[in-house]
């Protein structure tokens, strides 16, 4: 049963949206949080394990010294305050793919906290405060064997998959934000977009949504609007994609006004994403954090980074976001609005690798925000997912300008990309894509559509030359648009004159 939703306008006449997220960061260190187990994702189940990360009694962890030095560079580049001594903690409950039932986590001292980022959307900038980043380890995985949905319910069994039991984990939480209003679930995207952008600048992560090495929660809670309080929040897990934070704030907000509407209470509780219906669905009663009996790690001697090696570690960060951003636009020539236009669509990077690989920037940005933007619609995905690298989209862009191919090929070759034919070269040889450029081939194209368009022919005779295009029309179509349209034209007006 799905419920009942209140139109956005109406949440907005009457609420003050309040929203919060929990990110998880895969680092991409060699290897594990607390032992030497690689981290490469895709290896065969269970072949990245040992004592330790499956929790076998007598096993002792170690700390990954470049998990903790991630840590405090994500912790420094979020503006954050860094702790001088902090210590991990077990974090009690049962799971099956949680092989120690105990994650160890930190609790009340985290390593980092009390920072902000500040986020633009539509030429405004939100404050965005973070309350606290700190370390933990993944749990395995957990997939589900018959059935339809993958779901564990109506599966015949389920198998665990350890090997990601133990990666480092990074959990960014906000406080809440406050005052976005109708800009609520924009500003939430944006949050998560910057934020990649920000980790994939400190080089910490791979940060793929669609891996789940970014992995997102949303809390969202309304209150009656001007009262300045908070209301009861929900918590939607795992939203995988910018587009999904962007409409799981939307639908949480909608729904939330429609129970608080028909005088009932919002229940505390995690909620789940369902990406293919847009809708989200009762998941736990939300536990309080009491009822993970925490207590601090005995295994684990704390962490105590020195202040000089946090000050060296403050010298080694990229230049700021907001920074980073003036320059590119600056060297790219864009307009607010194109610059604006990359950065809301998560382009930022997909765009500078495309230049890197040697396309011109309005070329670049032309395939990302146009034809690759429209696929990532049509298959609700996001642009860094397709499937396209930006050096196969700078590939094709060569093709273009050397003459090889024409607009209408160049989307073809990607359509080969997407669907897994290879590199764009590839995809050319492959389906013989390739403009034709010779003179004879096109002329006796010519020679058939004048045959079988005489009305048209006479007329471009008198002169009138914008009747040229029903021809070209029928040229391109014979020659399966693989020709130069330009050298269509000149051919037909000169057999024409
Ligand atoms: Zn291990």
């Amino acid at each position: 049963m799905s419920d009942r939703l209140l139109s956005f306008d109406e949440v907005l006449e009457q609420f003050d949206p309040a929203f919060g997220l929990e990110v998880h960061v895969e680092l991409n260190t060699a290897t594990k949080m607390f032992c030497g187990c690689p981290t490469e994702f895709g290896a065969e189940p269970n072949t990245q394990t040992c004592p330790t990360c499956l929790g076998l009694p007598g096993s002792m962890p170690v700390v990954n010294g470049a998990a903790v030095e991630s840590a405090i560079r994500i912790g420094l580049a979020l503006n954050c305050e860094i702790a001088e001594w902090c210590r991990f903690a077990r974090k009690n409950y049962f799971y099956p793919d949680m092989p120690k039932n105990f994650q160890t986590s930190q609790y009340d001292e985290p390593i980092a906290f009390e920072g902000f980022m500040d986020v633009e959307v539509d030429g405004e900038t939100y404050r965005v405060g973070i309350e606290r980043a700190h370390m933990e380890e993944d749990t395995g995985k957990s997939l589900h064997v018959g059935g339809s949905t993958g779901r564990i319910h109506g599966a015949d069994y389920s198998l665990v998959d350890y090997n990601r039991a133990g990666i480092p984990l990074i959990e960014i939480v906000t406080k809440p934000v406050l005052g976005t209003g109708a800009k609520a679930p924009d500003v939430a995207r944006a949050y998560v977009a910057q934020l990649r952008e920000l980790l994939l600048g400190l080089g910490v992560s791979d940060v793929r949504m669609e891996q789940g090495s970014l992995r997102c929660d949303v809390n969202l809670s309304l209150a009656p609007r001007g009262s300045g309080s908070l209301g009861t929040r929900t918590e939607t897990k795992n939203v995988n994609s910018l587009r999904s934070v962007e409409r799981a704030a939307r639908y949480e907000m909608q729904r939330h006004a429609a129970v608080l509407t028909e005088g009932r209470s919002i229940l505390q509780e995690t909620r789940h994403w369902h990406e293919d219906t847009g809708i989200t669905t009762s998941g736990r009663e939300k536990s309080d954090a009491e009822d993970y009996r925490y207590f601090p790690e005995p295994d684990l001697v704390p962490v105590a980074p020195s202040r000089e090696w946090v000050a060296q570690l403050r010298a080694t960060l990229p230049e700021p976001p907001h920074e980073k951003r003036a320059r590119l636009q600056q060297a790219w020539g864009f307009s607010d609005l194109e610059m604006r236009d990359t950065v809301g669509a998560g382009a930022l990077v997909l765009v500078e690798e495309t230049i890197a690989a040697g396309a011109t920037p309005q070329a670049a940005r032309k395939w990302w925000l146009g034809e690759l933007a429209r696929r990532a619609n049509e298959t609700e995905t996001d642009l860094a997912a397709l499937g396209v690298t930006p050096v196969q989209v700078a590939r094709v862009q060569a093709l273009v300008d050397e003459g090889t191919l024409n607009d209408k090929l160049a989307r073809q070759v990607l359509d080969g990309v997407v669907a897994g034919e290879g590199d764009p070269d590839d995809v050319v040889a492959g389906r013989g894509l390739a403009v034709v450029s010779d003179d004879g081939a096109i002329g006796v194209a010519v020679d058939h559509a004048i045959a079988a368009n005489p009305d048209v022919a006479e007329k471009i005779r008198d002169g009138k030359v914008a009747a040229a295009g029903a021809l070209i029309g029928a040229v391109m179509k014979e020659m399966r648009g693989q020709a130069d349209a330009n050298r269509v034209r000149e051919l037909i007006l000169e057999k024409l004159s």
